[in-house]
């Protein structure tokens, strides 16, 4: 199979797409701005499969960026979907299967309860807004490279040196915003050390990924975790555990199922919307007893429990059994290994990183550059152009990646033997090619 590198009716949809819509998209990363060509308008989804506007096939290694654990159209999830929306799309009042799904979650948690939102930035927002009501400060810590929605006050730059008062990243927040956010490195344990020795007293929260997965993927090392969760306890602030992408993907709980490290709050997204938009923050009864209605700190959504994503979500989660996480994490280790071996065949310097059944692959332009990647600088060093052919050669042979070196490569139970061979099939041609760039 090679697809021609013209894509006709996907081009016609995104010229269309641009004149309503800014960039002719709703999600940046969609508009392949990283890769170049034509972005694919998708019009269907089975297993392991896309289908795009020309009528070609890939098989999908984005997964809707995580939540679809078990391949697009999983009968299941349609079934529940398909019975929940027969019933109405929306009440705006409580209804089961909120309690179900905030149930289901909880029993495979460290937590005692969980309020549901519609996406993960309102999940990570809503957290630190209770994060500071509930300890009364201000100065909310994240990581460079670490996403966690477009939050205003996370939309964050990386200052140089230990520590350093945040600038905005995106126009449109203002320094006040930011003015509370200090972002400080990845995997960088002294630096913690000497930022709460130096500002302890004032830290509402640390804001993290559980193993972050928006550099590509940079796992933490040497007990990072456990290092944020000494700092914040000595000192009385929280510890946020961003779990929106881990968070049932890479174990039946999520990162903390693999390390548990606990937090006091908790965000969860993708996986428990089985690829409707839901998402979650959660943690302890006496931090979660200071949200409205019963506390002072107010959060609420209209569409917050929908009916219908919480049907989608329960469906996801009650057939992402142990056995699924085993053969995730199989399938997982046999890809990273067939990616290397061709990148190894054509002699391209790369390093293939995972945490847990997520991988991304760093590509670098020369063979001194290939080291382990801990932070955002280290990320930053990987080489776009042979990222951008790789992923072109894919794409041509019928395989969709993420359409940037920064991101996650997710997998699905769906994906079969078939699938797998169209994978290696179409590997040492991209791998040439990015030997090539
Ligand atoms: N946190 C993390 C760790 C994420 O990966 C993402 C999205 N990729 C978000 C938060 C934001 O979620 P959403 O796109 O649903 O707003």
């Amino acid at each position: 199979m090679n697809y021609p590198s013209e894509a006709p009716e996907s081009a016609r949809l995104f010229e269309r797409a641009g004149v309503v819509t800014p960039g002719g998209v709703n999600s940046p990363v969609r508009a392949f701005g990283a890769v170049g060509g034509t972005p694919r308008f998708m019009v269907s989804g089975k297993g392991a499969y896309l289908t795009d506007a020309d009528g070609r096939e890939y098989v999908d290694l984005v997964s809707s960026w995580g939540p679809l654990l078990h391949g697009h159209a999983h009968p299941a999830v349609i079934d529940a979907v398909t019975k929940a929306a027969a019933h109405g799309t929306s009440f705006g009042a409580p209804t089961v299967n909120e309690v179900a799904l905030a149930e289901e979650i909880v029993a495979r948690t460290a937590i005692d309860q969980v309020r549901l939102v519609s996406s993960g930035t309102e999940a990570t927002m809503s957290a630190i807004r209770l994060a500071r009501g509930y300890t009364g400060r201000s100065t909310v810590v994240k990581f460079a490279g670490c996403y966690h929605g477009h939050v205003d006050a996370l939309l964050a730059a990386a200052g140089s040196g230990v520590a350093t008062f945040a600038t905005p990243e995106t126009e449109g927040v203002t320094g006040a915003q930011t003015h509370d956010t200090v972002v400080i490195d990845y995997n960088d344990a002294e630096a913690v050390w000497e930022l709460f020795e130096q500002r302890g007293d004032e830290i509402a929260c640390v804001i993290t990924e559980a193993s972050p997965g928006n550099m590509g993927v940079v796992p933490p090392r040497d007990s990072f975790n456990q290092v944020l969760r000494e700092a914040t306890l000595k000192s009385g602030a929280l510890l946020i555990s961003d779990e929106v992408m881990t968070g049932f993907r890479v174990s039946r709980s999520g990162w903390w199922g693999l390390e548990a490290v606990d937090a006091d709050l908790f965000t969860f997204g993708k996986v428990m919307g089985g690829g409707l938009p839901a998402a979650a923050f959660g943690g302890r009864a006496d931090i979660m007893a200071k949200l409205s209605p019963g506390g002072p700190v107010y959060q609420a959504g209209t569409l917050s429990g929908n009916p219908i994503a919480t049907a989608a979500g329960l469906a996801n989660l009650q057939l992402a059994t142990d056995e699924v996480y085993s053969r995730l994490d199989a399938v997982s280790t046999e890809l990273q290994g067939m990616v290397s071996a061709a990148l190894f065949g054509a002699g391209v310097p790369h390093r293939v990183q995972y945490a847990g059944n997520m991988f991304s692959v760093f590509f670098f332009d020369r063979e001194d550059d290939v080291r382990e990647v801990r932070n955002y600088d280290d990320s930053r060093t990987q080489s776009a152009s042979k990222f951008a052919a790789f992923f072109q050669e894919m794409l041509a042979r019928g395989v969709y990646l993420p359409p940037s070196g920064y991101e996650t490569w997710f997998v699905s139970g769906a994906l079969d033997d078939g699938a797998m061979s169209r994978i290696s099939d179409a590997l040492p041609y991209a791998a040439q090619a990015a030997a090539a760039a």
